[in-house]
């Protein structure tokens, strides 16, 4: 029988993971052979995609050209997927997971532990929350996270690469590493999950910085420099807001930090569609859905959001240069040729 994985997402990301958590899952009898997958429903030339992926085992509009394990079952409804689920693996876009978890509260098994793979934050009236602390809060579970550098279609391929397990509690750490740990997709697991999930969501907003400076035609080096200039802002960050929870320099060092951050301005969709938004001329939304055929990203909304938790907490922008540049070029109509002063200016030369 084993331990019953339930995935509550079914994008890029969601299906890759499908991928790696099906074959676990079907070798080991720690857990329950079949996994279900949450999968939002929707029509695709006349078939539901619940159904192909069913009978097809392939999502043939986020991951097309890859098989998924006969055992993932794609399940249109939300509480049927996660109900008598042990293990809930959350990869949704983060502007869902909320209205994803009001859904599935008071249904998931009180002992349920869950992981995150969401790189984002929540921002409310209440201010700025961690996406594992949304889960916690409204399923009342224990929740790791898992972030690092992962493009889907790489990992999907068996590509060799690295990941971060975030905990708060060790045990269910190790549990998340012999569900995922393949031997290309290899695991460090670290407690200082807080700085792994900040880590995961801002360096989404340094995509975008790279891709403005590769529309604009600048070098290598300069991407290069918003990578160190947006992880110096990345670590303020998550110095200042996590107060309580100072993070751990070293974490900064594994997968999820400045790995991820060169994998997504190189390799990222934030990276290449904010570059399309200089050369192109289009809106972000345009971009968005000719760019990415329904996948979503996150780096603008993220940049928006870290913006306004900056507004209400009253901190200078002028600490924040990149993160407060990427927000008003897409948000303020700011012109993105503008983006090389928050470079030129940055107060970790002066
Ligand atoms: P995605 O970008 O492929 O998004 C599409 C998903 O959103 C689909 O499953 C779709 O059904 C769903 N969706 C669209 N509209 C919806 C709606 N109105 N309501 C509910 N669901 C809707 O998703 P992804 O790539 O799996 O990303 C999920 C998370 O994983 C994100 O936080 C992302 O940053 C992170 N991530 C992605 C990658 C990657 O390479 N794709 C790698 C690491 C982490
Ligand atoms: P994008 O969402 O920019 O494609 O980044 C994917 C990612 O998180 C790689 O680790
Ligand atoms: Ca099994």
């Amino acid at each position: 029988m084993g331990k019953k994985v339930c995935i509550i997402g079914s994008g890029n990301w969601g299906s890759a993971i499908a991928k790696i958590v099906g074959d676990q899952c079907a070798a080991s009898d720690e857990f329950h052979t079949d996994v279900h997958m949450y999968v939002y429903e929707e029509m695709i030339k006349g078939e539901k995609l619940t159904e192909i992926i069913n009978t097809r085992h392939e999502n043939v509009k986020y991951l097309p050209g890859h098989k998924l394990p006969q055992n993932v079952i794609a399940v249109p409804d939300l509480v049927e997927a996660g109900k008598n689920a042990d293990i809930m693996i959350f990869v949704v876009p983060h502007q869902f997971i909320r209205g994803f978890c009001e859904k599935l509260k008071d249904h998931v098994k009180p002992d349920a532990i869950g992981i995150s793979l969401i790189k984002g934050m929540d921002h409310t009236k209440e201010g700025l929350q961690l996406i594992s602390d949304v889960i916690k809060n409204i399923l009342s579970i224990d929740v790791s996270v898992l972030m690092g550098a992962n493009i889907a279609s790489e990992v999907a391929d068996e590509k060799f690469c690295e990941t971060t397990i975030g905990c708060t509690v060790d045990a269910n750490g190790q549990i998340f590493k012999r569900l995922l740990q393949t031997p290309n997709f290899r695991i460090c697991v670290v407690n200082d999950s807080k700085t792994v999930e900040i880590c995961g969501a801002l360096k989404n907003i340094v995509a975008c910085g790279a891709g403005f400076v590769c529309g604009l035609g600048y070098g290598d080096n300069t991407v290069s420099a918003v990578i160190r200039l947006g992880l110096m802002e990345m670590m303020k960050f998550a110095k200042a807001f996590f107060p309580d929870n100072p993070p751990q320099t070293a974490t900064f060092l594994e997968s999820c930090g400045v790995a991820d951050l060169v994998t997504t301005c190189y390799g990222g969709r934030n990276r290449r569609v904010s570059q399309a938004f200089v050369t192109s001329k289009k809106t972000i939304e345009q971009l968005e859905e000719e760019m990415l055929g329904g996948q979503k990203l996150q780096g603008p909304q993220t940049a928006q959001e870290v913006y306004k938790v900056m507004q209400t907490l009253k901190i200078n922008e002028d600490e924040y240069p990149l993160f407060v540049s990427v927000y008003n070029i897409f948000f303020n109509n700011t012109p993105v040729k503008n983006f090389i002063e928050c470079l030129q200016k940055h107060p970790e030369h002066m």
